[in-house]
């Protein structure tokens, strides 16, 4: 089964790196890995992605399958055409850009128009939305004041989605907190701003204040939020990105009008497709699982699958920095769902109809559907 044509609406992934910094092979194994230990580098080489990765890489740019001869073929092409080869071979014709990554070193998503064969759209990421406000105010009135204006009229802005980052910051518990409470906690953060020049938004009781009035703006805009579950930052402490945590604010009627994404789920991604199949605006995102946990890919398609409906289950890439991860996570995200729905025709669980039928809906009718744009 091959999956090729039909085009992948990246719903979930970041923004690419400047042009400059050309990157050796340590350097570029990096980026195919979420540890932040610089003596994994070695073991790097041998991982079952990394290896394969080379390969469908080489083949496609028409070089030697080794790391060397990668390094030295991006670098005869210029990064803005290599991105747009990449992109173009992946097939990838929407993307919903995470913005609060990385942000001064990567393109400006208008400067990605200019470069990519693609339709985007932003993501804004709540907590960094709020550390820069932080930074920007001099008084917690002033920071809310800013930051609910920052969240009125988004789409108009080209913005599809919102997104947390909560789970890398204490975790998927999310309390209610007072405005006493968050004002509290205001004048060290500043102090912080003081000291480094930028803040890093830890404090649990700012953070859940500022989340949920992030998430009340999205349910009244009828927008989705996106949520980080499961692995996927080495600050992340696994335990507590379990998606389960986040029962209270799925079962919160005032949050009814939201649709809550969650985003990556592994290894709980059963966990993630039991939510998607019992509450109706609850969607189970696979990016990052696929590509990163290499032949896991069925298995992860196949575990959402037990229980969520294939009108909930989305697949995505969650690339960064480089376009090699676009192309390698559209790849195999193609085939690792050809895989998994292959399996279930020949089980009895589908028949031909219905595999092409669900096929469209996870690489692309979906993530159109949630975020309601069409291209
Ligand atoms: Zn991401």
């Amino acid at each position: 089964m091959d999956l090729s044509a039909i085009p992948l609406f990246d719903h979930h992934c970041h923004a690419l790196r400047r042009s400059g910094a050309v990157l050796d092979g340590p350097a570029l194994r990096r980026h195919f890995s979420e540890s932040a230990d610089p003596a994994m580098t070695p073991h790097l080489l041998h991982s079952l992605f990394y290896r394969r990765g080379l390969r469908d890489l080489a083949e496609l740019l028409g070089c030697a399958p080794t790391e060397e001869a990668l390094v030295a073929a991006r670098q005869r092409i210029a990064p803005e055409d290599y991105a747009g080869q990449l992109i173009t071979a992946a097939n990838i014709t929407v993307m919903a850009v995470d913005t609060g990554f990385r942000g001064a070193e990567n393109y400006t998503l208008d400067e990605q128009r200019a470069f990519l064969p693609c339709t985007i759209y932003e993501v804004l990421r709540l907590e960094t939305l709020a550390e820069e406000l932080i930074t920007a105010t001099t008084s917690f009135a002033q920071l809310e004041d800013a930051y609910r204006a920052a969240l009125t009229d988004l789409r108009s802005r080209g913005i599809v989605a919102l997104k947390s980052i909560a789970a890398y910051r204490g975790g998927l518990q999310v309390q209610a907190r007072s405005r006493a409470e968050a004002e509290a906690v205001y004048p060290a953060l500043k102090e912080a701003v003081r000291r480094d020049g930028r803040v890093r938004l830890s404090s649990r009781p700012l953070l859940e204040y500022v989340l949920r009035i992030g998430l009340e703006a999205a349910a009244v805009q009828e927008l989705p939020v996106q949520f980080h579950t499961g692995f996927g930052d080495a600050d992340a402490d696994l335990r507590s990105a379990n998606p389960l945590h986040l029962r209270p604010l799925l079962q919160d009627e005032a949050l009814r009008g939201m649709r809550f994404v969650l985003l990556h789920t592994y290894p709980y991604v059963r966990e993630a497709g039991y939510l998607a199949g019992i509450y109706s605006h609850v969607y189970a995102d696979l990016s990052l699982t696929i590509p990163f946990t290499a032949h896991g890919g069925v298995a992860a398609i196949r575990a959402a699958l037990e229980l969520a409906p294939t009108s909930k289950v989305l697949l995505a890439t969650d690339a960064f920095s480089i376009p090699e991860l676009f192309y390698l996570g559209a790849l195999y995200a193609r085939e690792g769902l050809a895989g998994a729905l292959q399996q279930l025709q020949a089980e009895g669980w589908l028949i031909a109809a219905e595999v092409e039928a669900a096929a469209q809906q996870m690489l692309y009718g979906n993530a159109a559907e949630l975020y309601g744009v069409e291209r």
